[in-house]
């Protein structure tokens, strides 16, 4: 990569390199069978510095940034976006919590998540929205002094089978009768939550998502997530840089494809040459790893960005500002995602289709990108918007 690292930015690099290529490759086939991503494999995450890296040493993180953040999801995602999923929804919910948490909330529930004892789940989605909090229709009613009772359905939620907090969004009836979105955090199997048997998707295999029955679950004053009617500001402020986590992820299934698709071409011949002299080859693969790195360049300026324009919960501004370059990266890489991938399966001819050459996942893998954590579609509106705005 020739963007220029920094020494720690580099030490990073060569870990979460080290780390793909060693524990998770080697793993990738146990990953993806089981419905279940392997705890071991959470907690060794947890050890490296892999969750924390951009939360406090108080609470068990390494005190870097998003940009190290980025290049770790990406490096894993590599070799197994899968795994990258795993990490980056686990980054969303601490990264909710990080922002809004108070410091009750924050020494209870991020310490357990950073060292992958537990982990964090972020609920937003449900059967009638994925994308507008407006169509949320999980409910938080008042039945006494500083009590609730949650109720809803929550759809195609990560690691909901995992002991651990989980941040979730619900309507409640504000002061002046009308709705409001209010964030609350609380344990998964407490009283009231169940899962569904987990959705059967074309990718992303270790990484398992529910439906998560909230039957009344009784909440108390502590669990709410900032003040009441905070929570369409806070779903904006996580996912602004929230954004980040699966630009890494598809950034990673990119240059992963490509990285299969370069090596096959090297190594295959045709009538004793090596079909790398072909020009459709050529082409081929230099489509693939321009739309890689142009992906991987919008990450890294997103990433430098994000560290360097920190938003209180109210400064709205510099928040749509970060939001802006996250999104424009996001709906990027949503879209070649699926591209590159599809590029580096017929790069392979028929061995592309085939299990054992590997790309073939990262397609699958890819074909999820400009649907997950808010569509492809929104964020270039996003960024569209912010581009003609004034
Ligand atoms: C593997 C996986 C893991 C997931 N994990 C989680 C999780 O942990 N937590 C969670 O909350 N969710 C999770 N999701 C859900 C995911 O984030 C949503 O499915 C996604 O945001 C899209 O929402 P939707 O499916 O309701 O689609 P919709 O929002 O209904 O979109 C459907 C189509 O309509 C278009 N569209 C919708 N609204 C607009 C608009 N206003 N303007 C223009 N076009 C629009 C979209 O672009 C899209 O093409 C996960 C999904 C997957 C596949």
């Amino acid at each position: 990569m020739e963007f220029t690292m920094n020494e720690q930015q580099q030490m990073v690099y060569e870990l979460a390199k080290d780390f793909a290529e060693n524990a998770i490759l080697p793993r990738v086939e146990e990953i993806e069978k089981a419905e279940h991503f392997p705890k071991d494999l959470l907690k060794l995450m947890g050890e490296s510095g892999f969750i924390g890296i951009n939360f406090g040493e108080d609470v068990g993180g390494m005190d870097m940034g998003h940009m190290e953040q980025s290049i770790i999801i990406k490096e894993i995602a590599r070799v197994s976006p899968s795994t990258g999923c795993v990490l980056d929804v686990l980054l969303l919910g601490l990264e909710a919590l990080g922002l809004y948490a108070n410091e009750d909330q924050r020494q209870k529930y991020l310490a357990p998540c950073i060292a992958g004892d537990q982990a964090v789940s972020f609920a937003f989605t449900e059967p009638e929205t994925g994308s507008d909090p407006k169509m949320l229709k999980s409910t938080l009613k008042k039945t006494g002094e500083g009590k609730y009772l949650l109720n809803g359905v929550k759809r195609f939620i990560s690691n909901a089978a995992y002991e651990g907090p989980i941040v979730c969004f619900a309507l409640e009836e504000g002061e002046d009768g009308k709705d409001i979105v209010t964030g609350i955090v609380f344990d998964k199997f407490c009283k009231g939550y169940s899962i569904s048997t987990p959705w059967e998707k074309i990718g992303y295999h270790g990484s398992e998502v529910y439906d998560v029955f909230m039957d009344d679950i009784e909440i108390t004053e502590d669990q709410i997530l900032g003040k009441h009617g905070d929570g369409f500001t806070q779903l904006l402020g996580t996912t602004a840089y929230g954004k980040l986590g699966f630009t890494a992820v598809f950034t990673g299934t990119m240059l992963g494809a490509a990285d299969l698709a370069v090596k096959y071409c090297k190594e295959k011949l045709h009538r004793g040459k090596s079909i790398a002299k072909f020009p459709t080859v050529q082409l081929r693969i230099a489509e693939i790893c321009t739309y890689a790195k142009t992906a991987e360049l919008l990450l890294l300026s997103a990433s430098d960005v994000c560290d360097n324009n920190h938003f209180a919960s109210d400064d709205i501004a510099t928040m749509r500002y970060v939001q802006s370059f996250t999104a424009q990266a996001k709906g990027y890489a949503a879209e070649m995602a699926p591209k590159v991938a599809t590029l580096a399966v017929n790069a392979l001819g028929a061995y592309g289709v085939c299990d054992e050459y590997q790309v073939e996942r990262f397609l699958r893998d890819a074909a999820i990108a400009p649907n997950i954590e808010g569509s492809g579609d929104i964020q270039k509106l996003i960024y569209g918007m912010y581009a003609l705005k004034g």
